[in-house]
């Protein structure tokens, strides 16, 4: 091909552009009718009682960290196969970050290594999980559930790679990812590559009336106009006037402008033709790949995977990578091990720890996998991964 073929690329239509410029030519461009309206049309979608609009998905995992309360006292468990953001979080407000094992056939966070690092420590030595529905495949947040309540935990998912999967627990229910049945929190990304783009932006899911109500305040530095959450007058203050408002604690300028709202709404629109997409071409390279030397994960049909990755596994992932690279082909690598990382070595670290997600990271590569990718350009993927590997 003539053009490079990128492993995902936003899709942006007119109707997108028209909104946008529709909050151009009004008078608010940030935080004005259109977070409301994009907080309800995702909240429904999801399935969630509440959602929050963050200025990213990395400010919505700070926040979330925040609203359950991580300190320098707190630790969090978390898998290594994600994009560092998922364990950053708990650094920014000071916590300990520690990683357990990735299960090789979903690539996903092992809950019996999980329960493996809590049962090697006393109770009450960890205070939460954050398990990330990679690639798409949704994390049984079911049984994590039970494990959580067990210890006491509380369950942060982040489910930027999975805005409309779902999974069916043991009693035949759906579950949708982040629809505020299991994870007390959950977010979202509408960074560009992810499956609704907004330019930057970020959502959190959750149930919990308390806390959403907290997340609010903390996105907007932590002031509050709202009279019922007023303290008393501090002595000397002569009157209160439609002025007032107050600072209660430390938040941050974590806000989401009504353009990036007001695009995103605009691509819910056509949200369930874009996941039904990325199921077909998914259902394509698996066909493709199934009698191949390259492995691939096909989850079982009580899962609805959302496809934000399509990712192999090779055996020469380096000489794959680099093969696609002259045919034009920008295959991509999800992840290096977050444990592996220079910061995250710096407090004990190092290769070995995780053999399955170090296994994982030298074999893995994602193709091409977004919406708008044509049959043609997909047939040529697939002719030059089988090419390479001689299938
Ligand atoms: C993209 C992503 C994030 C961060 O989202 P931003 O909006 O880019 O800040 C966090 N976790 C995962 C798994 C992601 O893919």
């Amino acid at each position: 091909m003539n053009h490079p073929i990128p492993y995902g690329r936003q899709h942006i239509a007119d109707e997108d552009i028209a909104a946008v410029a529709d909050v151009l030519r009004g008078p608010f461009l940030t935080q004005g009718p259109h977070i409301g309206a994009f907080e309800t049309a995702f909240a429904s979608y999801i399935g969630s009682q509440y959602a929050v609009a963050i200025a990213n998905g990395t400010a919505a995992l700070h926040l979330c960290c925040m609203a359950l309360g991580v300190t320098t006292e707190t630790r969090v468990i978390t898998t290594p196969i994600t994009f560092s953001a998922s364990a950053n979080c708990v650094r920014y407000c000071g916590g300990e970050i520690y990683f357990a094992d990735i299960d090789p056939k979903t690539a996903l966070l092992d809950i019996n290594a999980v329960r493996a690092v809590l049962e090697q420590h006393p109770k009450g030595y960890f205070s939460g999980i954050i398990p990330v529905d990679f690639a798409g495949y949704p994390v049984d947040m079911a049984a994590f559930r039970d494990l959580a309540d067990d210890y006491g935990l509380w369950l942060l998912e982040d489910a930027c790679h999975a805005p409309g999967g779902s999974f069916m627990d043991q009693h035949g229910v759906i579950h949708r990812c982040g629809d505020g049945s299991l994870a007390d929190l959950a977010i979202f990304s509408f960074h560009p590559v992810k499956h609704i783009a907004a330019g930057e932006g970020g959502m959190i899911t959750t149930n919990d009336e308390a806390l959403y109500k907290h997340l609010l305040r903390l996105r907007t530095h932590g002031i509050t106009n709202k009279p019922a959450e007023w303290t008393e007058p501090y002595v000397g203050e002569p009157e209160r006037g439609g002025w007032y408002m107050e600072l209660q604690e430390l938040g941050y300028n974590y806000r989401l402008t009504d353009m990036q709202a007001a695009l995103g709404t605009s691509q819910l629109q056509r949200v369930d033709a874009m996941f039904a997409r990325r199921q077909e071409i998914a259902k394509r390279y698996d066909e493709a790949f199934s009698n191949t030397n390259v492995s691939i994960i096909i989850p079982p049909i009580s899962v609805s995977h959302a496809y934000h990755l399509y990712v192999i596994q090779a055996d020469d992932r380096k000489g794959l990578y680099d093969f696609l690279r002259t045919k034009n082909i920008i295959a991509q690598v999800h992840y290096i091990p977050v444990h592996l990382m220079p910061y995250y070595r710096q407090f004990g670290w190092k290769p070995g720890d995780f053999p399955n997600a170090e296994r994982y990271y030298a074999r893995c590569l994602s193709l091409p996998m977004f919406p708008t990718l044509t049959t043609d350009e997909q047939d040529y993927v697939i002719a030059s991964v089988k090419e390479f590997v001689g299938a």
